[in-house]
């Protein structure tokens, strides 16, 4: 099974989740910015984060032989938080490099007006920089923040099969798939979505002649209680329920290469790399070398 997880924060995973990862099939990966489970400080903090998702982070995933792509955003909750605004203008200095295939996660919080100010003018910028764009949807009020998400896609002039809503669930599938944006599917072990619900909802879009298009199946797995092998499990559950191989690679290989592939921007090829490579002189090793 060839896997791309189009979500991931690899940043908050260890070694043995990069190498369970390869194992179970993974071979590329997005990992989206994000924030930190607490609050940053100042804005210096958004650039080292940012330098270290397009530079230590695909380094590292390099090593396991997984390909690593990145997105970049000031995201929904500290877009409330006077003191990361100034990042909405660092902003166009990361969306111009290499393997940064979107801009993201944006979207709605909590649905205040300085997340929907934040969230205009970052979809301004990817329509600016010819990227697709990834979208965070709220845990509350979910259909409500999905409808407002799709109002501001339109009304910022971005096609909507250059964005990807995410976390979506039975309830706020129909309106994105009505829109024309690409379905997000994040997979966790207790909560939002399960294997067994998504292939659920792929069986129901099969069986409605809508098929597999426009899906993207993720963990979202970070520093929160989450799996980095769900997107494997969910393959499973589809083989399981009698979808062949070539449908489960469908959704988990070619539907987030489609996606993403509108960037020009991803790097498939993975350089060979043993294991005492260094970057910025520091390696994976510990010890005797
Ligand atoms: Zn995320």
């Amino acid at each position: 099974m060839r896997i791309f997880d189009p979500h991931i924060h690899m940043t908050s995973r260890t070694t043995d989740d990069y190498e369970a990862m390869y194992a179970a099939g993974v071979r590329a990966l997005v990992e989206p910015a994000f924030w930190l489970g607490q609050p940053r400080s100042s804005v210096d903090s958004f650039v080292d984060y940012f330098d270290a998702l397009v530079g230590w982070e695909r380094f590292r995933a390099a090593q396991f032989g997984i390909a690593h792509h990145c997105t970049i955003a000031l995201n929904p909750k500290e877009a409330n938080d006077p003191r990361c605004l100034p990042v909405l203008d660092l902003l166009p200095r990361y969306l111009a490099k290499d393997g940064v295939v979107a801009v993201g996660e944006i979207g709605f919080d909590s649905m205040t007006r300085e997340e929907e100010k934040a969230f205009a003018r970052q979809l301004e910028l990817a329509r600016e920089f010819a990227l697709p764009a990834l979208v965070h949807t709220p845990h509350r009020d979910k259909l409500a923040g999905t409808r407002r998400t799709l109002d501001l896609v339109e009304a910022a002039g971005v096609d909507p099969g250059m964005v990807v809503v995410d976390h979506l669930n039975e309830v706020t599938v129909d309106v994105v798939e009505e829109a024309g944006a690409w379905m997000g599917f994040s997979i966790y072990p207790d909560t939002k979505m399960s294997p067994a619900r998504m292939v659920a909802i792929l069986r129901a879009r099969v069986e409605s002649g809508r098929g597999l298009g426009r899906v993207l199946v993720n963990s979202a797995a970070d520093w929160g209680r989450s799996d980095p092998l769900s997107t494997r499990r969910t393959g499973e559950a589809m083989l399981a329920a009698g979808f062949t191989e070539d449908d489960v690679e469908r959704v988990l290989w070619h539907n987030p290469i489609e996606f993403f592939g509108q960037s020009g921007r991803l790097l498939l090829d993975v350089p060979e790399t043993d294991s005492a490579a260094t970057f910025a002189g520091n390696s994976l090793l510990r010890g005797e070398r």
